[in-house]
């Protein structure tokens, strides 16, 4: 089933049950984001991982990459990056479909295994980009530099706890939060089985999948914020970038996705791929969810945006 709104683009939080959400707060006025509102301390200790996962490659010269470990490696980067554009991103952070409650857990903990932290934590860092996008406030502005905007943000201080009131609707499920809490599970059972099952080149193409994973996410935050074309008149500098697209399943068409956050379909042309939507619309046919959230011809028709530089 196919839902077409009509309504303004705004960030939405629906719960599951249907109820209407309340309206986001206003949006700030716009002024640049600062840098020292967001806070540059990088946490070391967290960033270990982090840091150690980039290491992988070089393992490769050591234990060697067959064709299996190669599959396993596309295999873990595609299956996990549908958890999070499906899940993490047009589920858990806009409620742009619903889903029965142990489909919503099965999102979550698959969600868990890409070591992006848990599902409130990241609905609610993305709920806030969305509420103050390219202003104070933001977690991850490319006003505040690229590589800010990219990973700085995820490494900092400021960025390890999530908003509390902006998860509400997500966080009255005790086994979300229980995923969310121990969220550093996931990762690691994962990569223990990879090389339990498959030994060191299996555990390398999980380190490897998980290293193209987050850059590949990070790059909707970072480069589809400063290359590509804007075809909406958004009150920030989203664009559409297509090679972002294609290595993100659709998340690439940002200008689209923040003209309007609540649609399930963030492509918007019948030639921009969306790979998730394409899958969310499978899956629907197959009755494991309903209520996929369209844009409506109006928006879809907003008028153009006059320059494509800004
Ligand atoms: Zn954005
Ligand atoms: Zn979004």
């Amino acid at each position: 089933m196919t839902r077409v709104d009509t309504g303004p683009a705004v960030l939405e939080t629906r719960p599951p049950d249907g109820r209407p959400a309340a309206r986001p707060a206003a949006r700030p006025a716009a002024r640049p984001a600062a840098r020292s509102e967001q806070g540059t301390g990088i946490d070391w200790l967290s960033g270990i991982p982090f840091i150690v996962l980039h290491l992988a490659p070089l393992a490769l010269l050591l234990v060697g990459f067959g064709v299996g470990d190669l599959v396993l490696a596309i295999a873990l980067y595609a299956i996990r990056m549908f958890f999070i554009t499906a899940g993490y991103h047009r589920y858990f952070s806009h409620r742009s479909y619903r889903l029965s409650r142990p489909a919503q857990l099965v999102m979550a903990v698959g969600g868990v295994t890409a070591a992006q932290k848990g599902p409130l934590w990241w609905a609610s860092h993305h709920r806030r980009h969305h509420r103050s996008t390219d202003v104070a406030g933001d977690p991850h502005s490319p006003n505040d530099g690229w590589w800010w905007s990219h990973a700085g943000w995820v490494l900092s201080r400021r960025s390890k706890r999530a908003e509390p009131g902006l998860v509400a609707d997500l966080s009255r499920y005790p086994e979300l939060r229980v995923v969310d809490r121990y969220q550093i599970v996931g990762p690691w059972l994962l990569g223990a089985l990879c090389l339990w099952v498959f030994g060191w080149g299996g555990l390398v193409a999980f380190a490897v999948s998980t290293v193209a994973l987050w850059h590949a996410t990070f790059s909707v935050n970072s480069v589809a914020h400063r290359v590509g074309r804007r075809r909406y008149e958004t009150p920030d500098t989203s664009r559409n970038c297509w090679p972002v697209a294609l290595l993100t399943f659709g998340e690439g068409w940002h200008n689209n996705h923040h003209h309007y956050p609540p649609s399930a379909r963030q492509g918007h042309r019948w030639w921009e791929l969306d790979v998730t939507y394409l899958v969310l619309r499978t899956m629907a046919v197959f009755h494991l969810l309903s209520d996929l959230r369209q844009p409506s011809a109006r928006v879809l028709a907003t008028r153009p945006a006059r320059s494509l530089s800004q």
